[in-house]
């Protein structure tokens, strides 16, 4: 019998939670309504359910939840949070911090800026994946206003020591923006104790729907003002216009709070498959390196470097049994070699040669074995017919 296909990109979406579309279905049909609509009970009914799902995503990060603006997902919500700080802080100075791993959604948000009249800062990182604290210390100014670190990366999985940049950030009296798309529903996230203004996420990256996201944005010590990019009708409190995602934002409710309930026997289960699959991938195979830190880094996801086998080649012999990816969807339809590989010190082939593997709620435990048997018997091909291997 044909098995079917491995789902081993858990980092560039997540699959619905069937029980996530279960509560949404009602939300298309049976109860319509506009949860901005006060005259009749269609309108009250999508009104509560938005605003138990607000509850249910603000109780993840244990925020209030007024502090919630739901967005389209974490691309709006970092266009939101960087823009939208710049427009309403910009006479006190015109000066971001960030950094070169970044999401695309921060580099081009951040390079929109510049364009428009913005300093920005582009810290670098070491090989492990990580910023240098000092360095981003020392590029604080007098005119700085906003810092922007993600908490975990998307391709590599690092994470950041966002405790002590939020301390730096909050002592400094700069805004901390913090992308946490990767790393809210995953692993413990909270934003108030880590010092984080804003937190940008998603609902797909942690078993939601996809185009629901939101930004967590601090209303008191201190509280963050935003200039909204959406003109309209003034939902969100006048932070982001447009008719709210019912069925999505319901969805995004229930996934967070399934995220509440599940996330530390699924960190225990997912890190010990991805350890599995990275110690068998090692032991089989010659010259193969782990991009970035393994201490600091999620538990479900792991980036290696197969060198001499280039990663489309590789990529081709398995794409009937097994989904994975070389950097990140977002960049993937371009042919550059991943810029967060090449920031830690990869070379181009390098970056060429390295996957992205990432586990989620519903692999098993058999596909760590299915995975590793694809894996090498790829690497061993290409590199049986690259003429640099073996040299
Ligand atoms: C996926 C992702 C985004 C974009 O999220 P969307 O909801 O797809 O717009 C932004 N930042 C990071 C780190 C991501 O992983």
């Amino acid at each position: 019998m044909k098995q079917p296909m491995i789902y081993l990109d858990n980092s560039a979406t997540t699959p619905t939670d069937p029980r996530v579309v279960e509560q949404m279905l009602p939300y298309f049909y049976d109860l319509p309504g506009n949860a901005a609509s006060r005259t009749h009970a269609y309108g009250w009914q999508a009104e509560e359910a938005v605003s138990k799902a607000r509850q249910q995503v603000a109780g993840l990060l244990g925020v209030d939840k007024s502090e919630i603006v739901f967005t389209s997902g974490a691309t709006e919500a970092v266009n939101l949070a960087i823009k939208g700080v710049y427009d309403t802080y910009q006479r006190k100075g015109k000066h971001l911090i960030t950094v070169k791993t970044e999401h695309k959604a921060v580099l081009d948000s951040c390079q929109w800026l510049e364009e428009r009249g913005a300093e920005v800062t582009y810290l670098e990182v070491d090989e492990q994946g990580r910023i240098d604290l000092k360095e981003l210390e020392n590029a604080i100014r007098e005119d700085t206003i906003l810092v922007a670190v993600m908490w975990a990366n998307n391709e590599t999985g690092v994470i950041q020591d966002v405790a002590t940049i939020g301390e730096i950030c909050n002592r400094r009296e700069v805004f901390f923006f913090c992308d946490g798309t990767q790393a809210v529903g995953k692993i413990p996230v909270d934003p108030v104790a880590m010092g984080v203004h804003l937190l940008a996420f998603s609902a797909h990256k942690m078993y939601g729907p996809k185009g629901v996201g939101a930004l967590y944005v601090r209303r008191k010590n201190p509280p963050v003002k935003l200039t909204a990019q959406l003109a309209g009708g003034g939902h969100e409190r006048g932070r982001r216009s447009g008719t709210l995602n019912v069925p999505g934002i319901v969805g995004f409710g229930a996934a967070a709070a399934l995220a509440q309930t599940e996330m530390m026997a699924e960190i225990e289960r997912l890190s010990s498959w991805r350890d599995q699959l990275e110690i068998k991938l090692l032991e089989s195979l010659e010259r193969v390196k782990v991009n970035g830190s393994q201490e600091m880094r999620l538990p479900q996801i792991t980036n290696l470097c197969f060198e001499y086998a280039d990663a489309e080649d590789v990529m081709r012999t398995f794409n009937q049994v097994l989904a994975v990816s070389s950097g990140s969807a977002c960049t993937s339809a371009s042919l550059d070699p991943s810029h967060v590989l090449k920031a830690m010190g990869l070379s181009s082939d390098q970056a060429h040669a390295s996957l992205r593997l990432s586990f989620g709620r519903f692999n098993q435990e058999e596909d760590v074995d299915r995975v590793t048997a694809a894996i090498v018997s790829g690497v061993n091909s290409v590199r049986a017919d690259s003429p640099l291997w073996r040299q």
